[in-house]
């Protein structure tokens, strides 16, 4: 096995050596353009194959990987909103409801992954008949759109007839999140050229389903959402910072039970038996492109919270708030402080205070966005 392992290593860098000399590739056609980009091909067991790296820079294609110890690899592609599934060494993936055939593996070589050009020639027109054809052996394919950082929607929690929580001293939560929300307004607009747009501006009562509406009716890139904490206990202080979870949503059964059909399909029903007997997790986070960057905007934000204020760090955390739900973006949510606790409630009060928190949070979003636009936008 090793040896024949070593074999396949071998005679695939010298596929791969050949492929470059040959400079083999598919010509794309990015409608409107006139000029094709070629999108290069190797070949590995005898057919031609595109660098799934290759694919996400020319076509803007998102992935992750999902490892696992015991079966093959699981690879999440997004491309226009949608998602396939891929294991490697199957030639069969999951689209929407179905399970498709590319007719030649999935395959990994070393660290990196290949689709067989079927699935450019082949699938993507079958998947996007609107978008995408096939016309004299050039793929024809929509501009990829700028994903990168350019609107960003800010939620200051609460508002109107709901204060949200009430410190001892009279201090609303509202009113604390609509001004940090004014000032971090102005700091992204000034100082990240971005633009920035608020769910309300002023003390009035927005619902949570209407909140996340307005960022995706208004197409924003992120979504922040500002709250202050409150606890029974009164002595509980500190930052937290929330990320989506999504365990409890319908998706998710939808890709276990596509999961399993795919085994059962390439596998039979024994294997299927056996991956069903081992604690197979599927990740919450595989369900949509934006859980990966949700948590990666977060940690920078805690990050430059925690380290900007030297306030009492609470972790980066996975919740199902009804708000963040339906916002398929990267969206999180800031707990800056406990009302309840009557020193963080004096700070919370403070002006100065407030300018600080923005200026962290600011801090924590220019950094997101610098690691983000470099894989999404376009230039
Ligand atoms: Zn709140």
């Amino acid at each position: 096995m090793p040896n024949k392992l070593k074999q396949i290593m071998i005679s695939a860098s010298l596929l791969l050596f050949f492929g470059s000399l040959t400079a083999a590739g598919i010509n794309l056609l990015f409608m409107p353009a006139k000029i094709p980009k070629q999108l290069p091909t190797v070949t590995l067991e005898g057919r031609s194959y595109v660098a799934l790296e290759e694919m996400n820079t020319l076509l803007h294609t998102m992935t992750r990987v999902e490892y696992s110890e015991y079966n093959d690899h699981r690879i999440y592609l997004w491309y226009n909103g949608q998602q396939f599934i891929f294991v490697t060494n199957s030639p069969y993936y999951n689209f929407g409801e179905g399970v498709f055939n590319m007719h030649f593996p999935f395959l990994q070589e070393g660290e990196e992954y290949y689709l067989p050009e079927t699935f450019i020639f082949q699938s993507l027109p079958l998947h996007f008949p609107k978008e995408i054809a096939l016309k004299n052996g050039v793929l024809q394919i929509p501009r990829p759109v700028d994903k990168g950082v350019k609107r960003i929607v800010l939620d200051p929690g609460h508002g109107g007839k709901d204060p949200g929580a009430v410190g001892k001293n009279g201090t609303r939560e509202k009113d604390i999140n609509l001004n940090v929300s004014l000032l971090l307004k102005s700091m992204l607009e000034k100082e990240l050229g971005v633009e920035v747009l608020m769910t309300r501006s002023d003390d009035r009562f927005i619902s949570l389903s209407g909140r996340t509406r307005f960022a995706m009716d208004n197409k924003a890139d992120l979504f922040v959402s500002l709250h202050t904490n409150a606890s029974r206990g009164r002595s509980a202080r500190g930052l937290e910072t929330y990320y989506l979870s999504t365990s409890s949503t319908s998706d998710s059964r939808a890709v276990e039970a596509l999961e399993n059909d795919v085994v059962e399909l390439y596998e039979g029903a024994e294997a299927k038996k056996a991956y069903d007997a081992l604690d197979f997790i599927l990740s919450d986070m595989s369900q949509t492109e934006f859980l990966e960057y949700s948590n990666e905007l977060a940690t920078l934000v805690q990050r430059n919270l925690v380290s900007g204020i030297q306030g009492p760090d609470r972790g980066v955390k996975q919740a199902s708030f009804y708000v963040l739900r339906g916002a398929f973006m990267p969206a999180i949510l800031i707990e800056m402080g406990f009302i309840s606790n009557l020193s963080e409630e004096a700070l919370l009060a403070n002006q100065e205070y407030q300018e600080r928190l923005a200026r962290t949070i600011f801090e924590g979003i220019k950094r997101f966005k610098y690691s983000y636009d470099r894989v999404r936008k376009i230039s």
